[in-house]
């Protein structure tokens, strides 16, 4: 099987077919053991699943030692196992792990700080522990704040795993088609005035619910568009669409999930790009390098009712140890300078994939901001149809040499770059070196961590 994972994230097959250092019996025999233990839902990456064993900095490796450069994980993002980290997670598990009934300083510390990041309007922060649960949570506020349940999201989004947040998730594909109370809108990735198109496929797409008897709740939108191919721009692409929504009385919810914490390399989040402010700002994955912590922040005015109507207890949600965590990540941000390194390392990986893409047919349109970026890969017969074929066999043979990307993207064709923003020029050199060797059939065999 091949194609886009649930989430957006790629799923390859995942044979069996020979490894490299003589542990196919080991791999096969783990495949056949998870399947037993863990049943049919889940989803391995790669032809030849990677059973990774450690990981530090922008490497990982795998049980026999040999060494992947991470092109891919965003949620160990200041590094791998950063020791700061690390070690502000071992303190607090030492020290005392609780839960929000009981005052502490943690939950407090961090709300202030991310308060302090964010523009002036967002003025509380909730905490929960997964992206899903924060966009179940921006839902139920939302609707609490509009008395409407309809929602907006664009077409491949994925926005999590719960019952509410899988039924605004089209990229999940489940069957049954979208609920009543949902609409789909184009991400804008081309064509003419991408922005203005946008905004007005969200108002249509808001018409259309009224019609329909469901009042307007929530604009829901992924500052990066990760799941629908990576869209990048331009500048200011998503006010006229928060507008649009705004305009109708629904709610502007950015999702940060993928684009917060410096990944867009222009401020902490990804919507700044867009000078627009919006009613909740979701987030999660990289927000505490691996440790389960995710949140959300809001406009005061928004959750007034729901605070009245409901009592929200979370019981990880805002435990010292992920407060820990997460005030740890804002530490390495600041003091490793690392969103200027995702813009300048990013701008650098986008060059250097504009400088392959130029002298190869397969590949598309590069597009990206900070270190995200996105290759399309298409037919290279003039009609530059998507090619997810090649897109997996090229994922899979930079595997093959040592480099992790993914795929993206509504026709899963799109090369999806993402690495921790401790991604160096040196390191995109090397990503970029496997991309073009996989581009002539070939790997470059594994190499060594600087
Ligand atoms: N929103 C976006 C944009 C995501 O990419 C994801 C995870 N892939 C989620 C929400 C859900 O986060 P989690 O897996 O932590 O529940």
């Amino acid at each position: 099987m091949t194609g886009r994972d649930a989430d957006g994230e790629a799923e390859q097959a995942n044979g069996d077919r020979g490894d490299p250092c003589g542990a196919v019996g080991g791999v096969a025999a783990m495949q056949a053991r998870r399947a037993a233990l863990l049943g049919p839902a889940y989803r391995l990456f790669y032809d030849r699943p990677l059973h990774l064993v450690r990981g530090d900095g922008v490497w990982l490796f795998d049980a026999q030692g040999a060494a992947y450069l991470d092109g891919y994980n965003n949620v160990a993002s200041v590094g791998h196992c950063h020791p700061h980290v690390v070690s502000a997670i071992a303190a607090q598990a030492g020290r005392l792990a609780t839960h929000t009934r009981y005052l502490h300083d943690g939950p407090l510390d961090l709300a202030a700080r991310l308060l302090d990041s964010l523009p002036e309007p967002l003025g509380h922060m909730m905490f929960t522990c997964t992206g899903s649960e924060a966009n179940d949570l921006a839902f139920r506020i939302a609707q609490s704040a509009t008395g409407g349940r309809g929602v907006v999201v664009t077409q491949t989004a994925y926005h999590g795993v719960t019952e509410a947040a899988a039924a605004f998730s089209p990229a999940l594909r489940l069957p049954g088609g979208l609920p009543a109370h949902v609409r789909v809108v184009p991400a804008p990735l081309d064509g003419p005035d991408p922005a203005g198109r946008f905004a007005a496929d969200v108002a249509a797409a808001f018409a259309d619910l009224g019609r329909a008897g469901v009042g307007p709740a929530m604009f829901l939108c992924d500052s990066i568009f990760a799941s629908d191919g990576v869209v990048d721009g331009p500048p200011g692409l998503l006010r006229g669409a928060a507008e649009a929504a705004r305009a109708v009385g629904a709610l502007y919810v950015a999702d940060e999930v993928q684009a917060g914490f410096g990944r867009t390399g222009e401020g902490m989040w990804g919507f700044t790009r867009h000078g627009v402010q919006p009613d909740i700002v979701t987030m999660g994955k990289p927000m505490g390098n691996g440790y389960p912590v995710a949140g959300l922040a809001v406009r005061p005015e928004h959750i007034a009712r729901f605070g009245r109507d409901v009592r929200y207890f979370n019981t990880f949600g805002g435990n010292p140890v992920a407060m820990a965590a997460a005030g740890a990540v804002l530490d390495v941000i600041a003091r490793e300078e690392l969103i200027a390194n995702a813009a300048a390392t990013g701008a650098h990986l986008r060059a250097r994939l504009r400088d392959v893409q130029a002298g190869h047919p397969v590949l598309g349109a590069v597009r990206g901001a900070g270190l995200f970026a996105g290759v399309d890969v298409v037919t290279p017969d003039g009609s530059a149809r998507p090619d997810p074929q090649n897109a997996a066999a090229i994922v899979n043979a930079m595997r093959a040499s040592g480099v992790l990307i993914s795929t993206s993207g509504l026709d899963g064709n799109v090369l999806k770059i993402r690495p921790p923003l401790v991604f160096r020029p040196e390191h995109a050199d090397r990503l970029v070196a496997a991309l073009e060797q996989a581009l002539h059939g070939g790997t470059r065999g594994h190499g060594t961590p600087e």
